[in-house]
């Protein structure tokens, strides 16, 4: 039986997230999570896509990574699509940070895995839990090929003028202190749907991303290769989201520790977890900011306006950094979904040839028409503005099958 499904893990440090696609079409035949692992009350919610059934629940304690990887496995069994089924051709893991080694996805070994492990200093908060989701896969069934696929690897290709920040050469190297970037799969994707979108290859246009979710990033793309991003060493760095405040004077941490007597882990959680638009207005769902906008709510108009400035001064730093766009690209929640966003980020910047037409801005997309990408400038833009729902899930699928396929590997069971 050919094997042509991949199962898509994303394990958080105390939550795992799975899809499992098949390849020959790319449709999902089941997702789910499970969330607080190791608390006595975890919880698994599993939807057989497939099959159309009803979504399943179980509360109970899943103690680990492996039983909560066990019970999923169950889950996925009950549907006839379990990790020893000979349908399934690999996992494929979502790893945030692959540093400068990983530029591409990789089949995982030993050695992979302990470089993974090497990075945990650069991403204390991420590759710890991916690398238990790739161990307790593994440990589940040793014969399936695992694939890591980073966060990271899209920006591999920055330029050093663009990913060294101006400190001592020496310190930086040792520590490995530079700009790497993140969300590159979904960056990847959707710079090559507007590609496609336009009628074009990757490598005839230059476009600037710009992944407005929860987190959010902006990317600069010429021909297909990513030149530049907000991102930095860590998710902190760059625009204003959800929670996370973006860029700030670092000197504002010397601040805070020494005037005002927070801890350097006090200063992390405010930075990252208290500041963006929850720490401006109390809100990080769009929605209600632009609710509380139309209401007259100053605090909400505010965080909206630092929001938007930030977001502008990216997309004019791109336009720089590129020379020519051909393309700027919206996506993730916020920037699929929200008109007002989007219109503001590119008022007033007709000059640079950004114009978007308002009747395609505000069309509202139901149902599947809402996933397919589409342009809202007007007809005959010099830059096309374009909205393009990201789909990480297939990318790390898309990435996982092509590298088991052409690495020959052979798929065990
Ligand atoms: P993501 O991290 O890509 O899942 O994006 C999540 C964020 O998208 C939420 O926190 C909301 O701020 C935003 N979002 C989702 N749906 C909408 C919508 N219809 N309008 C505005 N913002 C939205």
């Amino acid at each position: 039986m050919t094997a042509t499904r991949v199962l898509v893990l994303n394990s958080g440090s105390s939550s795992v997230k799975y899809q499992l696609l098949e390849m020959t079409d790319g449709s999902r035949l089941a997702a789910g999570l499970v969330e607080r692992i190791g608390e006595r009350q975890s919880r698994l919610l599993h939807t057989p896509l497939a099959s159309g059934g009803e979504r399943r629940e179980r509360v109970e304690e899943f103690a680990d990574h492996e039983a909560a990887l066990r019970a999923v496995s169950g889950e996925l069994d009950a549907d006839g699509f379990g990790l020893g089924s000979p349908q399934l051709a690999a996992i494929g893991h979502r790893v945030v940070h692959g540093g400068q080694t990983f530029t591409r996805p990789t089949l995982v070994d030993d050695a992979v895995l302990a470089e993974i492990e090497r990075l945990i200093p650069v991403a204390p908060l991420h590759n710890p839990a991916n690398l238990t989701g790739i161990t307790t896969a593994r440990t589940l069934n040793p014969h399936l090929p695992q694939v890591a696929v980073f966060d990271t690897s899209f920006h591999t290709t920055i330029p050093e003028h663009a990913a060294r920040y101006a400190i001592d050469t020496a310190t930086a190297d040792e520590h490995r202190v530079r700009r790497y970037g993140f969300h590159g799969t979904s960056h990847a994707y959707v710079s090559r749907k507007a590609a496609e979108l336009l009628g074009k290859d990757p490598s005839e246009i230059n476009a600037i991303v710009l992944h407005l979710g929860n987190g959010a990033s902006a990317s600069a793309v010429r021909g297909g290769r990513c030149v530049d991003t907000s991102m930095g060493m860590t998710p902190l760095e760059g625009l204003v989201m959800g929670t996370r405040s973006g860029d700030v004077d670092p000197a504002v941490v010397f601040h805070l520790v020494r005037v005002a007597g927070v801890s350097v882990d006090g200063v992390d959680e405010l930075l990252n977890k208290r500041s963006g638009l929850v720490g401006l207005c109390g809100d990080n769902d769009m929605r209600e900011i632009t609710r509380r906008v139309g209401e007259g709510d100053e605090a909400a108009r505010l965080a909206f306006d630092i929001y938007i400035h930030r977001l502008k001064k990216y997309i004019g730093a791109y336009c720089a950094v590129l020379g020519h766009v051909h393309a700027v690209v919206f996506t993730a929640g916020v920037g699929e979904n929200s008109a007002p966003v989007r219109r503001a980020a590119l008022a007033g910047l007709e000059e640079l040839g950004l114009l978007v037409d308002e009747e395609r801005n505000d069309a509202e997309r139901e149902g599947p028409a809402a996933r397919e990408a589409r342009i809202i400038s007007p007809e005959g833009a010099r830059v096309a503005v374009a909205v393009v729902p990201t789909d990480e899930e297939l990318e790390i699928a898309e990435q996982t099958y092509a590298l088991v396929s052409d690495a020959g590997s052979p798929v065990r069971h």
